[in-house]
């Protein structure tokens, strides 16, 4: 299953630093829906699902998604997968 990790300016952190209460909640609840729709996406090379959605917060607050895989051609295929 694709782990959900989370960082804050580009530092790993702990989910439970990310954020807390319900903003928390929305942002699992968004990276919950995310992985779903990429679990069943494989690297076309490799043939390996994606290890990680990392959420990030970056320093003026914006909010994204990095995807942890073994190549640039996983994550290609989980962008396509999200457009
Ligand atoms: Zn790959």
């Amino acid at each position: 299953m694709i782990k959900i990790k989370a960082s804050i300016d580009g530092k790993e952190v702990p989910l439970s630093e990310f954020s807390s209460g319900i903003e928390r909640k929305i942002y699992l609840a968004a990276a919950d829906a995310v992985r779903e729709r990429l679990e069943g996406v494989k690297c076309p090379e490799h043939g390996t699902p994606l290890d990680a959605l990392i959420l990030k917060k970056a320093e003026h607050g914006n909010l994204g998604f990095d995807l942890e895989g073994c190549c640039q051609k996983l994550v290609e295929a989980c962008e396509a997968e999200l457009a």
